[in-house]
């Protein structure tokens, strides 16, 4: 698989690269030279496939000169190893629910096949590295799940203090043994800032071996477009056009489904719903493309003011506003609107959202208000219970908690505190 940079389409790598350096040199972000096109026989199959076969068959279109066959599907078996239920919450919508992973959120996929990717190579060439990742919230608990554990590899989380909920803090903290979580006082860009920096300074970068395993990540997106050929499957027998809207911050799940549609699969429009982080959804509309401090709600792992896999987007559609907007449409909705929804939703359809889907519950009911002829599923990203205190404060009844969760609400925290500075980082890295 060869990758370009964004920034530079002269800058040129193997998925191996790509995968370990994150980030390419000139601050752009790796993009595939080709998306590759699966055959009509595949798409044909997709109801009868198992979600680790149709992984196996999506992953080897763009690996299989990298990663032998035998691995690839080892690893899809092993990493997508959860139930994932499309849910009819209502006539035309329905519930994608990519929270059965071991941290309850959708992150899981990206985390696990990446982490078992970077095992395959680390085992082959012997060498140890260091990922660096920020999170506002559930990519470090994924992440801290993924590679617990894993030979070779010491992983630090950097996280906004006060930021993200209880749980998603116990989840980061308590991992132990190479998992290290650091607590920033400041925002999720500034995390994502601090990291971003670190991977720049190149003399630092090469001596401690850093790694991202943020979206940026390309071993992240893959993954992340596998559920789309699923629901896909599921759905099709319905017999009409499916739309898909995406809970969006960093707007790395979107870019996935994006990459499934390159790869032949018949989505008729994307929906990017986002809470009053509406960056992307600003953009739709006008044209300009306004980064800017992230606002707090209580869909916290969407708050993103400058999302990182933007620069994606356009690069799939050349940079042509228009065609983006053809494709792509946007909506955004404050904590008011998404409170209403998750009142509104159990009430009436007996279907407890958690924040992030429920924005996007709202989007795609919106979209669909007037095309009576077409149908919807929405990305439900998280389990509600991840977000308990929010959904029993706004509901009134406390979502049903698995055991594991409550298990980790009882251990100890580990963190170590730093100042959102770039120094800091960098003295703790050295
Ligand atoms: C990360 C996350 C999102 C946003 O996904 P992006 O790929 O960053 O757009 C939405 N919901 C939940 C629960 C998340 O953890």
């Amino acid at each position: 698989m060869k990758l370009y940079s964004t920034k530079n389409n002269q800058h040129q790598v193997n998925f191996e690269q790509a995968l370990f350096k994150g980030l390419p040199p000139d601050n752009g972000l790796y993009m595939p030279s080709e998306i590759p096109q699966l055959p009509a026989t595949f798409f044909a199959q997709l109801p009868e496939l198992t979600l680790p076969q149709i992984a196996f068959e999506v992953s080897k279109a763009f690996l299989a000169d990298e990663i032998p066959e035998q691995v690839l599907e080892e690893i899809c078996n092993d990493a997508f190893n959860f139930d994932v239920p499309v849910v009819k919450v209502e006539e035309q919508i329905h519930a994608l629910e990519l929270f059965h992973g071991p941290t309850y959120a959708f992150k899981d996929f990206g985390a696990r096949f990446m982490a078992r990717a970077m095992g395959y190579f680390l085992k082959k060439s012997g060498e140890q590295i260091h990922i660096l990742v920020a999170t506002s919230g559930d990519t470090g608990s994924a992440v801290a799940h993924g590679f617990l554990g894993v030979e070779n590899i010491k992983v630090s989380i950097l996280y906004p203090s006060g930021k993200v909920s209880p749980l998603q803090e116990k989840q980061l903290t308590t991992a132990g043994q190479n998992i290290t979580a650091l607590e920033v006082e400041g925002t999720f860009d500034d995390c994502q800032r601090m990291v971003k920096a670190a991977f720049l300074d190149q003399e630092l970068s090469e001596k401690c071996g850093l790694s991202s395993a943020n979206s940026i990540n390309i071993a992240r997106l893959i993954p992340q477009s596998l559920y789309y050929f699923w629901a896909y499957g599921q759905l099709q027998k319905e017999g009409k056009p499916l739309n898909v809207c995406v809970p969006s911050g960093n707007f790395g799940n979107l870019t996935g489904g994006l990459f499934a549609q390159k790869m032949g699969l018949p989505i008729k429009h994307f929906i990017a719903a986002t809470n009053l982080n509406d960056i992307v959804p600003q953009y739709l509309k006008s044209g300009n493309y306004q980064p800017r401090p992230s606002i707090a709600t209580i869909s916290n792992a969407m708050d993103v003011g400058a999302p990182s896999n933007f620069q994606r987007m356009e690069a799939l559609f050349n940079k042509d506003w228009k065609a983006m907007t053809s494709a792509v449409s946007g909506y955004a909705f404050d904590d008011d609107a998404t409170r209403q929804a998750m009142v509104e939703v159990l009430k009436h359809q007996k279907y407890q959202l958690d924040p992030h889907g429920a924005v996007g519950y709202l989007a795609l009911a919106d979209y669909l208000s007037d095309r009576p002829d077409e149908i919807g599923v929405f990305l439900e990203t998280a389990h509600p219970a991840k977000f308990h205190e929010v959904v029993t404060a706004t509901v009134g009844k406390q979502p049903e908690i698995p055991t594991p969760l409550l298990q980790i609400l009882d251990k100890e925290k580990h963190s170590l505190k730093i100042p959102a500075e770039t120094e800091a980082l960098k003295k703790y890295l050295q």
